[in-house]
C-alpha cells in the first residue's frame, strides 16, 4: 500500500512539474496558459505523445522532432523534482503527524492540500527565481490568503488565546518582522543587498514559519547562502560580481523551518542551558 501510493504520489507530483513549467515560461514570456504546447524554436505543436513528463523528454532525446534543436533540460529536471518534493512533503507530513492516514477526515483533507498548495507555490517560485531572477507577485499572493485562512483556522482550533503562542498574532509578527528587516536592507542599499521581491515573499514566508522562528529563518537563509556563494566562487569560477538570486535559499529555509520547528526549537534550548 504504502509503495503504491508513493509511487502514485510521485507520477502526480509529476504532472504538477509539467504544468510549473507551462506556468513560469509562458507567464514570464506573457502569453496565454491555454493551447497546446509548442517548440519554442521552430513553433512545432506538441501532439499527446509528446507530452508525457519526462518519457517523452527522453523518447526524443531531448530534441525538437522537427527542427532537431535542443530542448532545454529544464523540463524533465522540474518534473522530476517536483514529483520528488510531493513524495517527501507528504512523508513529513505523516512523520510530523500533521496528518495521519487512520483517521482520515475532512479537515485532516484540507490540512493536507494547505500544505501541497503552499508547498507547490515555493517551488514553482524558486524555479522562477533561479531562471529569471523574478519572483512574481500574484504567486505570492495567492500564497500569502491561503496561509492567512489557515493561521485563522488553527487561532480559532486552539481556542483564540491572546499571548505570541497566537497562530494569527504570531504569523502577523513573523511577517512584520522579516519584511521589516529585509525592507530595511532593501532601504539602505538601495536595492543592491537584497532584491524586492524578497522583501516580498519575506513577508509572506514570515507570516508561514511565525515569530518564533524569524530569528531561525534569517539565519539558516544567510548561511545557505554563503555556503553555496562560497561553492560557486571556489569551484565554478563564479564573479564576484554575478548575481544569485536570494529567493531559492529563502524557500529550503522555510521549508526546513516548516517540518522541522519542534527539532529546532529543542536543539537550541539545549545550547542555551
Ligand atoms: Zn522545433
Amino acid at each position: 500500500m504504502n509503495f503504491l501510493f508513493y509511487s502514485f504520489l510521485f507520477i502526480f507530483g509529476i504532472c504538477w512539474g509539467s504544468f510549473a513549467n507551462v506556468l513560469i515560461d509562458r507567464i514570464q514570456a506573457g502569453k496565454s496558459i491555454q493551447g497546446r504546447s509548442k517548440c519554442d524554436y521552430c513553433g512545432y505543436v506538441l501532439n499527446w505523445f509528446d507530452n508525457i513528463p519526462i518519457i517523452s523528454f527522453l523518447a526524443i532525446k531531448g530534441r525538437c522532432r522537427k527542427c532537431n534543436k535542443k530542448l532545454s533540460w529544464q523540463y524533465p529536471w522540474v518534473e522530476f523534482l517536483t514529483g520528488l518534493i510531493f513524495v517527501l512533503t507528504f512523508w513529513l507530513i505523516q512523520k510530523n503527524q500533521i496528518f495521519q492516514a487512520n483517521s482520515f477526515s475532512f479537515e485532516t483533507f484540507l490540512v493536507l492540500i494547505y500544505y501541497f498548495l503552499i508547498i507547490y507555490i515555493l517551488w514553482v517560485i524558486f524555479v522562477w527565481d533561479l531562471k529569471y531572477m523574478i519572483i512574481p507577485d500574484f504567486l505570492i499572493l495567492i500564497g500569502l490568503i491561503g496561509t492567512f485562512i489557515f493561521k485563522i483556522y488553527l487561532t480559532f482550533n486552539s481556542g483564540f488565546i491572546l499571548n505570541l503562542e497566537n497562530p494569527l498574532i504570531s504569523a502577523l509578527l513573523g511577517g512584520i518582522i522579516i519584511s521589516g528587516f529585509f525592507g530595511f536592507l532593501f532601504y539602505v542599499s538601495r536595492g543592491k543587498w537584497i532584491g524586492g521581491g524578497d522583501v516580498k515573499i519575506g513577508f509572506w514566508l514570515g507570516v508561514i514559519v511565525g515569530f518564533q522562528m524569524t530569528y531561525f529563518f534569517i539565519l539558516f537563509s544567510y548561511v545557505l547562502g554563503a555556503i553555496v556563494a562560497i561553492i560557486l566562487l571556489l569551484f565554478f569560477k563564479q564573479k564576484m560580481k554575478s548575481q544569485i538570486p536570494f529567493g531559492p535559499f529563502l524557500i529550503i529555509s522555510a521549508y526546513v523551518i516548516i517540518f522541522n520547528k519542534e527539532i529546532i526549537l529543542k536543539i537550541w534550548n539545549n545550547l542555551l542551558v
